[in-house]
């Protein structure tokens, strides 16, 4: 059953576990083309190169007066406006000794090497026959030139980049209304616990002792969306052993990774260890860390003919049923985890966190033997508040913090030390 000799092992660093885990993963090859502005957070799977200058041509950044610098040498020359010039119309060569009246995005006229804003002109009459140049121009001044943006043949985004708003914004400026990303991962989802029970199914009031709302479910579902994924919500499984296979057996087939939570601990009621070991392997189990030490990494082995991608196996992750344990290790492994498998650049995880030294206006006298993330939130002075309960069932705690304290194994706070402080911002998907 659960080898209690393990137990006593000392346990493997966060750091060391996370290799392990990455080494496991080769992304996935298969590719799709999906619409712009369907790819938010989707992978690119090629180079996106661009085949035009963005801008295209020069043009101006200003509503004003497109000039020959050497027409305007002094202050209040008198120019006729041989021209107008609005965005998304051409232009002629402006004739020298006059001006073109220009508008933002307008292309600048050949000849033109300046423009002059409006602020700085007062026109002649009032009918914008002609202008008085009130300020000397220098050359380019309020030109945006040709290919300042992007340049044609650039590579604009490279393969491996994780669409983000701004990135689908220039995908779209050269001219891209499809992309080719990375296929979804599928995820096959489920929870485990006697006492869990959906939320919506039982009111409140009419809940049995013991049954509480399966809390992990829908954050974890929400994450993996957020991550890209396509996940497949598997429900609670009962804790017993061949429920549990039954349920993993299952799922191997059709997905790429499952992920469970809970059930993973060292109880006779815990079935997922010896259920995956019955199945595949379990090659990591248990981390140095708080909250979170409950993890697990293996595979499931596929049954022969059993759909694509038949034979081979299926990467399982179980992660620990206390709420915030769940939460802060999907953050700081199954998301790298994730991002590899879809072939997102190794920079986007490796490190998996970067850190910030930040004053703990707190104090924790109690150092834990296992390197600790607590649940802290940045203040108004420019310190970090400790959430005041930091049990790995409070996920009251995850929902205040807006960050993490990575503190080292063994290591008491005093108020005023400076700590590593890790935004929630930079890991939530
Ligand atoms: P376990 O890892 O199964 O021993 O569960 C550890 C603790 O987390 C227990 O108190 C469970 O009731 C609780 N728990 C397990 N799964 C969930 C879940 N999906 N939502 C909320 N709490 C859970
Ligand atoms: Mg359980």
């Amino acid at each position: 059953m659960n080898a209690p000799q393990s137990a006593r092992k000392p346990l493997m660093a966060l750091d060391d576990a996370l290799t392990q885990l990455l080494s496991h993963v080769a992304p996935l090859s298969g590719t799709e083309t999906v619409a712009t502005v369907m790819a938010d957070r989707r992978v690119l799977a090629e180079d996106l190169v661009s085949e035009l200058h963005v801008p295209p041509q020069d043009n101006s950044s200003m509503d004003g007066y497109a000039v020959r610098v050497a027409d305007v040498t002094e202050r209040s020359v008198v120019l006729p406006v041989s021209q107008r010039i609005a965005a998304g119309h051409p232009a002629q060569v402006l004739t020298p000794g006059t001006c073109a009246r220009i508008f933002t995005g307008a292309p600048v006229p050949p000849g033109a090497d300046a423009i002059v804003m409006q602020e700085d002109t007062r026109e002649v009459g009032g009918d914008f026959h002609a202008v008085h140049i009130d300020a000397v121009p220098s050359v380019g001044q309020w030109i945006r030139r040709a290919g300042e943006d992007v340049t044609r043949g650039a590579v604009v985004l490279p393969r491996g980049t994780r669409l983000s708003a701004a990135s689908l914004g220039l995908a779209a400026g050269i001219g891209a209304a499809h992309l080719s990303v990375v296929v979804k991962p599928r995820v096959a989802l489920f929870s485990t616990g006697d006492e869990l029970v959906m939320p919506g199914e039982v009111p409140p009031a009419q809940m049995k002792p013991g049954a509480i709302y399966n809390s992990n479910r829908f954050f974890l579902r929400v994450l993996l969306e957020r991550l890209g994924c396509e996940v497949s919500d598997l429900g609670i499984v009962p804790d017993q052993r061949e429920a549990t296979v039954a349920a993993l057996k299952t799922a191997a087939d059709h997905h790429d990774l499952i992920l469970t939570s809970g059930g993973v601990s060292v109880g006779e009621e815990d079935h997922i260890k010896p259920a995956v070991q019955q199945l595949g392997s379990l090659d990591l189990w248990q981390i140095a860390m708080k909250p979170g030490k409950p993890f697990a990494y293996g595979s499931v082995r596929r049954d022969a003919g059993a759909g694509a991608g038949a034979g081979g196996h299926c990467h399982f992750i179980g992660l620990p049923g206390n709420p915030v344990s769940s939460f802060v290790t999907f953050l700081l492994l199954v998301r790298p985890f994730l991002l590899k498998l879809q072939g997102v650049a190794a920079s986007a995880f490796q490190p998996p966190f970067r850190t910030m030294r930040l004053r703990a206006d707190f104090e924790l006298p109690r150092a834990d033997k296992r390197r600790e993330f607590l649940r802290v939130r940045r203040n108004d002075a420019g310190g970090l508040d400790l959430f005041s309960n930091q049990s790995s069932g409070v996920l009251t705690s995850a929902g205040w913090a807006d960050g993490l304290v990575d503190n080292p194994a063994g290591t008491v706070i005093a108020r005023g030390d400076l700590v590593d402080y890790i935004a929630l911002a930079e890991l939530l998907p």
